[in-house]
Protein backbone atom coordinates (compact mmCIF):
# COMPACT_ATOMS: atom_id res chain seq x y z
CA UNK A 1 0.00 0.00 0.00
CA UNK A 2 1.00 3.32 -0.60
CA UNK A 3 2.00 6.17 1.75
CA UNK A 4 2.47 9.53 1.39
CA UNK A 5 4.02 11.80 2.64
CA UNK A 6 4.73 15.73 3.02
CA UNK A 7 6.89 17.98 4.33
CA UNK A 8 9.57 20.17 3.64
CA UNK A 9 11.53 19.62 0.39
CA UNK A 10 14.60 21.79 1.03
CA UNK A 11 18.21 22.27 0.36
CA UNK A 12 20.41 22.17 3.23
CA UNK A 13 23.60 23.64 3.64
CA UNK A 14 25.38 21.19 5.81
CA UNK A 15 28.47 22.08 8.84
CA UNK A 16 30.30 19.80 10.60
CA UNK A 17 33.94 20.37 12.23
CA UNK A 18 35.24 17.71 9.24
CA UNK A 19 33.41 19.40 6.38
CA UNK A 20 30.99 21.79 4.63
CA UNK A 21 28.50 21.19 2.27
CA UNK A 22 26.17 23.70 0.54
CA UNK A 23 22.60 22.72 -1.25
CA UNK A 24 22.31 19.29 -0.47
CA UNK A 25 18.90 17.88 -1.16
CA UNK A 26 17.15 18.06 2.54
CA UNK A 27 14.07 18.71 3.90
CA UNK A 28 11.95 16.38 6.65
CA UNK A 29 9.61 14.96 3.41
CA UNK A 30 12.55 14.16 1.26
CA UNK A 31 13.75 11.93 4.34
CA UNK A 32 11.24 10.42 5.25
CA UNK A 33 10.76 9.71 1.07
CA UNK A 34 13.70 7.89 0.46
CA UNK A 35 13.58 5.87 3.79
CA UNK A 36 10.10 4.65 2.93
CA UNK A 37 10.89 3.93 -0.93
CA UNK A 38 12.93 0.93 0.33
CA UNK A 39 9.46 -0.53 1.29
CA UNK A 40 6.97 0.24 -1.47
CA UNK A 41 5.41 3.07 -2.95
CA UNK A 42 5.69 6.63 -1.55
CA UNK A 43 3.62 9.96 -2.98
CA UNK A 44 5.79 13.04 -2.16
CA UNK A 45 3.37 16.27 -1.25
CA UNK A 46 5.88 19.48 -1.48
CA UNK A 47 6.91 22.47 -3.21
CA UNK A 48 10.61 23.24 -4.68
CA UNK A 49 11.35 26.40 -6.43
CA UNK A 50 12.70 27.32 -9.98
CA UNK A 51 16.30 26.80 -8.58
CA UNK A 52 15.75 23.13 -7.42
CA UNK A 53 18.22 21.34 -9.27
CA UNK A 54 16.91 18.82 -11.82
CA UNK A 55 19.75 16.16 -10.31
CA UNK A 56 17.13 16.08 -7.41
CA UNK A 57 14.16 15.30 -8.71
CA UNK A 58 16.14 12.58 -11.12
CA UNK A 59 17.22 11.19 -7.89
CA UNK A 60 13.95 10.54 -6.26
CA UNK A 61 12.79 9.47 -9.22
CA UNK A 62 15.11 7.09 -9.13
CA UNK A 63 13.60 5.90 -5.82
CA UNK A 64 10.14 5.68 -7.59
CA UNK A 65 8.98 8.56 -5.64
CA UNK A 66 5.46 9.59 -6.77
CA UNK A 67 5.95 13.29 -7.70
CA UNK A 68 2.40 14.38 -8.88
CA UNK A 69 1.93 16.36 -5.74
CA UNK A 70 5.19 18.24 -5.86
CA UNK A 71 4.69 21.97 -6.72
CA UNK A 72 7.18 23.75 -9.01
CA UNK A 73 6.66 27.58 -8.22
CA UNK A 74 8.19 30.63 -8.89
CA UNK A 75 10.72 31.53 -6.32
CA UNK A 76 13.37 29.99 -4.21
CA UNK A 77 13.23 26.50 -2.54
CA UNK A 78 13.14 26.54 1.28
CA UNK A 79 16.78 26.73 2.20
CA UNK A 80 17.61 25.82 5.98
CA UNK A 81 21.58 25.98 7.42
CA UNK A 82 22.95 24.42 10.18
CA UNK A 83 26.00 23.93 11.88
CA UNK A 84 27.13 20.42 14.10
CA UNK A 85 29.97 20.81 16.93
CA UNK A 86 32.04 18.15 17.67
CA UNK A 87 29.58 16.32 19.75
CA UNK A 88 27.43 15.54 16.67
CA UNK A 89 24.41 15.84 19.14
CA UNK A 90 24.41 19.75 18.90
CA UNK A 91 23.02 21.28 16.64
CA UNK A 92 22.86 25.21 15.59
CA UNK A 93 20.20 26.37 12.58
CA UNK A 94 22.49 28.99 10.96
CA UNK A 95 19.61 29.86 8.61
CA UNK A 96 15.89 29.40 7.75
CA UNK A 97 14.82 30.93 4.71
CA UNK A 98 11.24 29.78 3.85
CA UNK A 99 10.95 30.82 -0.52
CA UNK A 100 8.22 28.90 -1.65
CA UNK A 101 7.02 27.02 1.58
CA UNK A 102 5.92 31.17 2.86
CA UNK A 103 2.59 30.81 0.43
CA UNK A 104 2.59 27.32 -0.13
CA UNK A 105 -0.94 25.59 0.47
CA UNK A 106 -0.71 21.73 -0.84
CA UNK A 107 -3.95 20.62 -2.65
CA UNK A 108 -3.70 16.75 -3.33
CA UNK A 109 -3.95 15.19 -6.93
CA UNK A 110 -7.32 13.05 -6.55
CA UNK A 111 -5.38 9.95 -7.09
CA UNK A 112 -3.48 10.63 -3.82
CA UNK A 113 -6.83 11.62 -1.13
CA UNK A 114 -6.97 7.76 -0.61
CA UNK A 115 -3.60 6.91 0.40
CA UNK A 116 -3.97 3.92 3.53
CA UNK A 117 -0.81 5.68 4.72
CA UNK A 118 -0.12 9.18 5.88
CA UNK A 119 2.73 10.41 7.47
CA UNK A 120 2.90 14.44 7.98
CA UNK A 121 6.63 14.72 8.24
CA UNK A 122 7.85 18.00 9.96
CA UNK A 123 6.54 21.72 8.56
CA UNK A 124 3.86 24.52 9.59
CA UNK A 125 1.09 22.22 11.85
CA UNK A 126 -1.58 24.17 9.92
CA UNK A 127 0.43 22.50 6.15
CA UNK A 128 -0.23 19.50 8.03
CA UNK A 129 -4.03 19.68 8.96
CA UNK A 130 -4.69 20.56 5.91
CA UNK A 131 -3.36 17.88 3.90
CA UNK A 132 -5.24 15.52 6.52
CA UNK A 133 -8.69 17.75 5.29
CA UNK A 134 -7.77 16.23 2.16
CA UNK A 135 -7.73 12.68 2.71
CA UNK A 136 -10.19 10.05 2.81
CA UNK A 137 -10.74 7.91 5.36
CA UNK A 138 -6.69 6.85 5.50
CA UNK A 139 -5.98 4.00 7.39
CA UNK A 140 -3.08 5.31 9.73
CA UNK A 141 -2.02 8.92 10.18
CA UNK A 142 1.16 9.72 11.96
CA UNK A 143 2.85 12.91 12.38
CA UNK A 144 6.72 14.55 13.45
CA UNK A 145 7.35 17.96 14.73
CA UNK A 146 9.97 20.00 15.94
CA UNK A 147 10.36 22.84 18.85
CA UNK A 148 9.90 25.57 16.42
CA UNK A 149 6.20 24.80 16.28
CA UNK A 150 5.73 24.02 19.81
CA UNK A 151 7.08 27.33 20.42
CA UNK A 152 5.00 29.55 17.63
CA UNK A 153 2.11 27.29 16.74
CA UNK A 154 1.45 25.28 20.01
CA UNK A 155 -2.70 26.06 19.33
CA UNK A 156 -2.22 24.52 15.79
CA UNK A 157 -0.30 21.83 16.70
CA UNK A 158 -2.74 20.42 19.33
CA UNK A 159 -5.42 20.94 16.82
CA UNK A 160 -3.28 18.29 14.87
CA UNK A 161 -2.27 15.95 17.48
CA UNK A 162 -6.00 14.95 18.18
CA UNK A 163 -6.40 13.47 15.27
CA UNK A 164 -3.20 11.41 14.93
CA UNK A 165 -3.33 7.54 15.35
CA UNK A 166 0.48 8.02 16.32
CA UNK A 167 2.58 11.02 16.91
CA UNK A 168 6.56 11.20 16.57
CA UNK A 169 8.65 13.54 18.69
CA UNK A 170 12.03 14.00 20.92
CA UNK A 171 12.77 13.31 24.07
CA UNK A 172 13.26 16.93 24.41
CA UNK A 173 10.06 18.09 22.76
CA UNK A 174 7.94 15.61 24.74
CA UNK A 175 9.52 17.37 27.98
CA UNK A 176 8.62 20.90 26.16
CA UNK A 177 4.77 19.72 25.42
CA UNK A 178 4.14 18.47 28.87
CA UNK A 179 6.47 19.88 31.71
CA UNK A 180 7.22 16.30 32.53
CA UNK A 181 11.29 15.14 32.24
CA UNK A 182 10.33 11.53 33.47
CA UNK A 183 9.14 9.55 30.31
CA UNK A 184 6.02 7.58 31.34
CA UNK A 185 4.61 11.13 32.75
CA UNK A 186 5.29 12.53 29.40
CA UNK A 187 4.16 9.72 27.61
CA UNK A 188 1.01 9.59 30.02
CA UNK A 189 0.24 13.33 29.04
CA UNK A 190 0.74 12.98 25.34
CA UNK A 191 -1.80 9.80 24.88
CA UNK A 192 -4.21 12.17 26.46
CA UNK A 193 -4.08 15.26 23.54
CA UNK A 194 -5.35 11.65 21.52
CA UNK A 195 -2.96 9.78 19.67
CA UNK A 196 -3.53 5.70 20.38
CA UNK A 197 0.21 5.72 19.68
CA UNK A 198 3.03 8.10 20.85
CA UNK A 199 7.12 7.39 19.62
CA UNK A 200 9.48 9.48 21.56
CA UNK A 201 13.10 9.64 19.49
CA UNK A 202 16.12 9.47 21.41
CA UNK A 203 18.58 10.02 18.94
CA UNK A 204 21.79 7.84 18.77
CA UNK A 205 19.78 6.21 22.10
CA UNK A 206 17.08 5.07 20.20
CA UNK A 207 13.44 5.25 20.39
CA UNK A 208 10.50 4.03 22.93
CA UNK A 209 6.90 3.38 21.85
CA UNK A 210 3.50 3.51 24.00
CA UNK A 211 0.54 1.91 22.35
CA UNK A 212 -2.26 -0.10 23.40
CA UNK A 213 -0.34 -3.41 23.93
CA UNK A 214 2.34 -1.46 26.41
CA UNK A 215 5.42 -0.23 25.78
CA UNK A 216 8.66 -1.06 23.17
CA UNK A 217 12.23 -0.03 23.47
CA UNK A 218 14.10 0.19 20.16
CA UNK A 219 17.31 0.27 19.64
CA UNK A 220 19.48 2.95 17.94
CA UNK A 221 22.15 0.91 15.35
CA UNK A 222 25.21 1.43 16.54
CA UNK A 223 28.11 3.58 14.95
CA UNK A 224 31.28 3.53 14.88
CA UNK A 225 31.49 7.08 12.52
CA UNK A 226 28.16 9.90 12.56
CA UNK A 227 28.97 12.04 9.47
CA UNK A 228 25.85 13.37 9.60
CA UNK A 229 22.69 13.11 11.63
CA UNK A 230 20.54 15.47 9.45
CA UNK A 231 17.42 14.02 8.65
CA UNK A 232 17.64 10.87 11.04
CA UNK A 233 14.80 11.44 12.18
CA UNK A 234 13.07 12.00 9.46
CA UNK A 235 14.52 9.22 7.80
CA UNK A 236 13.72 6.46 10.96
CA UNK A 237 9.67 7.77 10.33
CA UNK A 238 9.62 7.13 6.88
CA UNK A 239 11.31 4.10 6.96
CA UNK A 240 8.81 3.19 9.72
CA UNK A 241 5.58 4.08 7.65
CA UNK A 242 7.20 2.52 4.50
CA UNK A 243 7.23 -0.86 6.51
CA UNK A 244 3.93 -0.44 7.77
CA UNK A 245 2.46 0.53 4.63
CA UNK A 246 4.01 -2.90 3.03
CA UNK A 247 2.92 -4.73 5.56
CA UNK A 248 -0.12 -6.79 5.37
CA UNK A 249 -2.76 -6.85 8.76
CA UNK A 250 -3.21 -4.71 11.45
CA UNK A 251 -0.88 -2.27 12.21
CA UNK A 252 -0.62 -3.56 15.51
CA UNK A 253 1.33 -6.58 14.67
CA UNK A 254 4.04 -4.57 12.73
CA UNK A 255 4.53 -1.21 14.64
CA UNK A 256 7.41 -2.74 16.62
CA UNK A 257 9.43 -4.23 14.12
CA UNK A 258 8.63 -1.13 11.68
CA UNK A 259 10.40 0.77 14.65
CA UNK A 260 13.62 -0.88 14.09
CA UNK A 261 13.68 -0.81 10.47
CA UNK A 262 13.54 2.96 10.61
CA UNK A 263 16.27 2.47 12.90
CA UNK A 264 18.23 0.90 10.54
CA UNK A 265 17.31 3.35 7.56
CA UNK A 266 18.08 6.31 10.19
CA UNK A 267 21.70 4.57 10.83
CA UNK A 268 22.61 4.78 7.58
CA UNK A 269 21.29 8.52 6.92
CA UNK A 270 24.00 9.18 9.68
CA UNK A 271 26.61 7.65 7.69
CA UNK A 272 27.17 10.43 4.90
CA UNK A 273 26.04 14.13 4.20
CA UNK A 274 22.46 14.94 3.36
CA UNK A 275 20.53 11.90 1.15
CA UNK A 276 24.34 10.87 0.23
CA UNK A 277 24.45 7.59 1.75
CA UNK A 278 20.74 6.78 2.44
CA UNK A 279 20.33 6.56 -1.40
CA UNK A 280 23.53 4.21 -2.08
CA UNK A 281 21.51 1.55 0.45
CA UNK A 282 20.06 -1.63 -0.53
CA UNK A 283 16.71 -3.40 1.15
CA UNK A 284 19.26 -6.09 1.20
CA UNK A 285 21.58 -3.88 4.06
CA UNK A 286 18.70 -2.87 5.46
CA UNK A 287 17.35 -6.28 6.70
CA UNK A 288 21.03 -6.92 6.99
CA UNK A 289 21.26 -4.30 10.13
CA UNK A 290 17.81 -5.22 11.32
CA UNK A 291 18.98 -8.75 11.54
CA UNK A 292 21.88 -6.98 13.55
CA UNK A 293 19.75 -5.40 15.91
CA UNK A 294 17.68 -8.23 16.69
CA UNK A 295 21.31 -9.95 17.97
CA UNK A 296 22.16 -6.77 20.12
CA UNK A 297 18.75 -6.63 21.89
CA UNK A 298 17.63 -10.26 22.60
CA UNK A 299 18.37 -11.27 26.03
P1 LIG B 1 16.20 16.60 11.64
O1 LIG B 1 17.67 16.36 11.52
O2 LIG B 1 15.39 15.36 11.84
O3 LIG B 1 15.88 17.67 12.63
O4 LIG B 1 15.71 17.15 10.23
C1 LIG B 1 16.47 18.04 9.48
C2 LIG B 1 15.70 18.44 8.26
O5 LIG B 1 14.62 19.31 8.64
C3 LIG B 1 16.55 19.25 7.28
O6 LIG B 1 16.67 18.51 6.08
C4 LIG B 1 15.83 20.57 7.08
O7 LIG B 1 15.70 20.93 5.73
C5 LIG B 1 14.48 20.35 7.71
N1 LIG B 1 14.03 21.54 8.43
C6 LIG B 1 14.75 22.39 9.19
N2 LIG B 1 13.98 23.39 9.70
C7 LIG B 1 12.72 23.14 9.26
C8 LIG B 1 11.45 23.78 9.42
N3 LIG B 1 11.33 24.91 10.13
N4 LIG B 1 10.37 23.22 8.84
C9 LIG B 1 10.50 22.09 8.12
N5 LIG B 1 11.64 21.44 7.92
C10 LIG B 1 12.75 21.95 8.47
Amino acid sequence: MSVLIVGSTALDSIKTPKAENPRLLGGSASHAAVAASFFGPVRLVGVVGKDFPQRYIRLYKRHGIDLRGLQVLPGKTFHWSGEYEANMNHRRTLKTELGVFETFSPTLPPAYQASPFVLLANIAPTLQYHVLEQMQRPKFVAADTMDLWLNVALPDLLKLVERLDAFVLNDSEAEQLTGEDNLLAALKKIHRLGPKYVVIKKGSHGSVLSGPKGLFICPAYPLHKVVDPTGAGDSFVGGMMGYLAASKGPVEAHIRRAMVYGSAVASYCCEGFGLQRTTRTTRAQIDGRVRELERLARF
